[in-house]
């Protein structure tokens, strides 16, 4: 510019400004929902979903938490011919049936859950993921029995069980079928513990009703990623039933390290490694 300046044929911005903004293309950049800068999608990726500026975690399937947390093509999925059913002939806005249907074809994934034996750095392990893009990772009867499944061939088997929750809790859609498994799931942990089983329970945004209210607050030790909310009625529900203020924070990790509720609060990039060490330090 100073050159062009100096030829006497400098050409004012407006003259040389391109017409138009270069195009971004769709899909390559996106806006971090918690801090609101730019991200580049493949660096987001890379740092497994943490936004890189503000450390944000992203919500993941759990396609995305297996890819993370096993060993690379040491998964082997079990049980994932079950599929749900409808016995109550349930509708709300829509027809249960419908709606499963259309999370079929949206996750490519019967129900909202993934489970099976890997390694994780070389530990062999039952590893069981609830799915948040399979209707908010609500836990029906298919949920419930992956669940249970697991717990059992860990016990079986003599493995360490790591179960990553992300829910909306119970499926009202299940309506007291899905209670059940809250119960059944419990009792299968209650003789995993007898044998001597190691259950590392990961909590991850967000955790909430039945789900919080069974297996995912069994664990031996229970992990949390940062800011992930867990708890079992909305802040809402229970600030109209208390009538009172809720305290910062409230129902997020660090309030339920501070008091008890969580073992740790562990960044996603350390949780393969803590696991790993969880398993080596209780000698499995
Ligand atoms: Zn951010």
């Amino acid at each position: 510019m100073a050159k062009a300046a100096a030829d006497g044929n400098a050409r004012t911005w407006s003259e040389v400004r391109p017409q138009r903004r270069a195009a971004i293309p769709e899909g390559l950049w996106l806006r971090c929902s918690s801090c609101g800068k730019m991200v580049y999608k493949r660096h987001l990726e890379a740092n497994l979903h943490v936004c890189p500026e503000c450390s944000f975690h992203n919500r993941i399937s759990a396609v995305e938490r297996v890819k993370q947390l096993a060993d690379t093509g040491t998964f082997v999925e079990q049980f994932s011919n079950l599929a749900p059913t409808d016995p109550l002939g349930f509708k709300d806005l829509k027809a249960y049936k419908d709606r499963l249907l259309s999370e079929q074809i949206k996750t490519g994934n019967t129900d909202a859950v993934k489970a099976g034996r890997c390694f994780i750095k070389g530990r062999e392990a039952v590893l069981c993921c609830l799915d948040l893009t399979f209707m908010m990772g609500s836990m029906g009867s298919v949920v419930g029995e992956v669940v249970t499944r697991s717990i059992e061939e860990a016990t079986r088997d003599s493995l360490p069980l790591i179960i990553v929750s992300c829910s909306g809790g119970a499926r009202m859609q299940e309506s007291g079928l899905s209670l059940m498994q809250m119960a059944k799931s419990s009792a299968a942990l209650a003789r995993y513990d007898d044998s001597g089983g190691l259950f590392i329970s990961v909590l991850t945004d967000p955790t909430t009703g039945g789900v919080t209210a069974s297996f995912a607050m069994l664990g031996d030790i229970i992990l949390a990623e940062p800011n992930a909310l867990i708890g079992f009625a909305g802040p809402r529900v229970i600030q109209q039933t208390i009538r009172q203020e809720l305290p910062e924070g409230f129902q997020r990790s660090e309030f339920l390290l501070k008091s008890g509720l969580v073992d740790r609060v562990v960044p996603r990039a350390q949780l393969r490694n803590e696991i790993a060490r969880l398993i080596d330090f209780a000698g499995k």
